[in-house]
């Protein structure tokens, strides 16, 4: 029988793209030092995650883009683009589609370029890594160069089990903390994103592992951001959805999650892609762009009106839970019974 990896790696389709560009950029709200600004998000075109080369994890449509190879004159190229197309925001948001402190996708002599140049530009830089590839001189280098740094991390769930067996990620929760604690001593902030609703886990095992995780992760990271899982093209989730064997989370899930975790000490934000849309976290299709506006202003601390939210879904919602804790399954009851 094939591994969960292999099956992973079998899903993928190549595609491949022009090195010289970046994938895409765009403005989007972000909270600092308790006030809402804007933040400029990069996503650079690298050669890619170096495990979506290998295998990748079952939610990831990343692994379906990475095989073109990216020279340091390709980033150099990219990066004079992003340049131009800067609006002074104040934060910086530099991604990858994979971790930006791997060398084989970020080469140290442009990731230092680039931290550079945003040390010079903006208060505030993020990016992406695996926990892994978290390094203690890097981190020192970006503390030198820009004047506040955070490195977002995709723990995904605090759970090994789950991480192993449902999302196929190549590292353990240890790990992560070891990478928590380096950040913290350098001076780094952490983001941490945890995915809800991973494959093969029921709607409300799915909400139990996330709040269970941003509680695990309680006081070692600085934000916990909560990502519902969207259907990408080409993964292996996509292949158990087109077969109705999964549906994405329901908003009334993550309203209760947010809801559940009030009180932590992290700032606990989500920003769900592909929200209130059939592949992303969705209701009945008629409440779903009032939750997220609400999901997006308890994210910005603009205010909290997740207890004011109803809708004639919230039972189906509920009936949903009842129906697949009976039948002990996750497959998508809603298309068996349209
Ligand atoms: S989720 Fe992260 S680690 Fe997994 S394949 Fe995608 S980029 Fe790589
Ligand atoms: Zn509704």
């Amino acid at each position: 029988m094939a591994s969960l990896a292999e099956v992973i790696h079998e899903t993928r389709t190549v595609r491949e793209h022009d090195p010289t560009k970046f994938v895409s950029s765009w403005t989007e709200k972000e909270v600092l030092d308790g006030e809402v600004v804007d933040a400029f998000v990069l996503i650079l075109r690298t050669r890619g995650c170096y495990w979506a080369r290998k295998s990748g994890c079952s939610m990831c449509g990343y692994t379906n883009d990475c095989f073109t190879d990216v020279s340091e004159e390709d980033l150099l190229k990219q990066w004079s683009q992003a340049l131009k197309v800067y609006g002074k925001q104040p934060v910086v948001k530099v991604y990858n589609s994979g971790s930006f402190f791997d060398p084989n996708e970020v080469p140290p002599r442009i990731r230092t370029i680039i931290l550079k140049d945003l040390g010079r530009m903006c208060q505030k830089v993020v990016v992406e890594s695996l926990p892994q590839l978290v390094r203690r001189p890097i981190l020192e280098e970006a503390m030198r160069l820009c004047e506040r740094f955070e490195v977002a991390i995709g723990l995904e769930t605090a759970n090994d089990f789950v991480r192993d067996r449902c999302i196929s990620k190549d590292f353990h929760f240890d790990r992560y903390l070891e990478a928590v604690k380096v950040a913290r001593r350098c001076g780094v902030s952490v983001k941490t994103y945890l995915l809800m609703k991973p494959p093969f886990l029921s709607e409300r095992a799915a909400m139990v592992d996330v709040a269970a995780s941003a509680r695990a992760i309680d006081g070692h990271t600085d934000t916990v951001s909560i990502n519902p899982t969207n259907v990408q093209r080409d993964t292996l989730v996509d292949r158990l959805y087109r077969k109705g064997e999964y549906r994405p989370p329901w908003l009334w899930s993550l309203v209760e999650v947010l809801k559940e975790l009030r009180k932590s000490k992290a700032r606990v934000m989500s920003k769900p892609t592909g929200g209130g849309k059939r592949r992303g976290a969705h209701n009945c299709g008629h409440c779903d762009w009032l939750i997220l506006k609400a999901v997006e202003e308890y994210s910005l601390g603009i205010s909290d009106w997740l207890d004011e939210l109803d809708c004639e879904c919230r039972e189906d919602w509920e009936n949903y839970l009842l129906v697949e804790d009976m039948g002990r399954c996750s497959v998508n009851l809603e298309r068996f019974l349209s």
